[in-house]
């Protein structure tokens, strides 16, 4: 089995870690303290997101510009292109190409009244994510990472609509996808098989999201059209007054969830931190990486 593999005959592994930008300070130490804890298990790049139209633009860019110059990691910069005029989002990217970082996550974003709203592109603006992922293309050499969506995308009318949407993400010169969070891993099996399909040979990243709170990913989940199975459900029912159980079994199926992928022989995972460290480097044990 390869989840019973060591760290040393598997050294095609690669990992990497999703952060939001801290907005008080106590939620700035939290931060640092999980990227100081994260960064000596060499990840790929660590990424911090972009609040929906642009309202974290500074703060994201501070965060990946001091990831890279306090730990060394790769960082990567999420963008959206949501209620904004190619002219801003282009200077966006320039003003992440002086800053020296090489990798944009790049997302069309939702409008502000949420996912399940039309989104209207902004009149001057980038029309989706691919339009976005050709316009960076044009500013400079960058890594580009776009969004897939094991469970399809709640705007999606169809499968071929779905993927073919992913598919010109990459023509337009995405590197890598990585997924929506997902926790029947029958469903991203399935997805990889329909883009392997249709041509698509650019990995695409499974997105590991360890339940923090069980509550609060279920919101997140509903919010982002991925589905909370019953099964999970019933593990996490009662234990809301009891976070030494909920941490033990959020572990145990986060922990089941990476080894049957490692098994179907992934190689590549995206963990969702939320900013903390504690699960992501539980994770890590099971990938066999340690710090160092
Ligand atoms: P797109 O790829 O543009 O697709 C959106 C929908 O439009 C799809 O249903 C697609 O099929 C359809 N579509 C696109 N083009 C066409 C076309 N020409 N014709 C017909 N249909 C079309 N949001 C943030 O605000 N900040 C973040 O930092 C952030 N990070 C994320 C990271 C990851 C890994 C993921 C998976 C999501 C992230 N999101 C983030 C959420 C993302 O912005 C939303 O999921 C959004 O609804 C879609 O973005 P997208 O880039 O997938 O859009």
């Amino acid at each position: 089995r390869a989840s019973r593999q060591t760290a040393a005959t598997r050294p095609e592994l690669q990992l990497s870690f999703e952060f939001f930008p801290p907005k008080t300070d106590a939620m700035e130490e939290r931060f640092w303290d999980s990227i100081h804890k994260l960064a000596p298990l060499n990840p790929r790049f660590v990424s911090v997101t972009y609040g929906a139209g642009g309202t974290t633009r500074e703060r994201t860019l501070r965060m990946v510009s001091k990831i890279k110059t306090d730990t060394g990691v790769d960082a990567a910069a999420h963008l959206t292109c949501v209620g904004a005029s190619k002219d801003e989002v282009d200077a966006v990217i320039r003003g992440f190409q002086a800053a020296g970082i090489g990798r944009i996550v790049a997302l069309r974003g939702d409008p502000p009244e949420g996912i399940g709203r039309p989104f209207t592109p902004h009149p001057e603006g980038y029309q989706n994510a691919a339009d976005l992922v050709a316009g960076i293309r044009r500013i400079g050499d960058f890594d580009i990472s776009v969004a897939a969506y094991p469970e399809k995308h709640p705007q999606s009318a169809n499968w071929q609509e779905d993927i073919d949407n992913l598919k010109r993400k990459l023509d337009a010169g995405a590197t890598r996808a990585i997924t929506q969070m997902f926790f029947n891993n029958a469903d991203y099996l399935r997805y990889l098989d329909r883009a392997r399909s249709a041509g698509i040979t650019a990995p695409i990243v499974p997105g590991i999201q360890p339940i923090h709170s069980f509550k609060q990913i279920s919101g997140f989940a509903a919010r982002c059209g991925a589905s909370i199975p019953d099964w999970m459900a019933e593990r996490f029912a009662g234990l809301e007054d009891d976070p030494e159980t909920h941490a033990l079994v959020a572990a145990a199926i986060s922990a089941e969830q990476i080894t049957e992928l490692l098994d179907e022989g992934v190689t590549e995972f995206h963990i969702y931190t939320l900013n903390r460290s504690n699960l992501a480097l539980a994770l890590a044990r099971f990938l066999g990486r340690r710090p160092g």
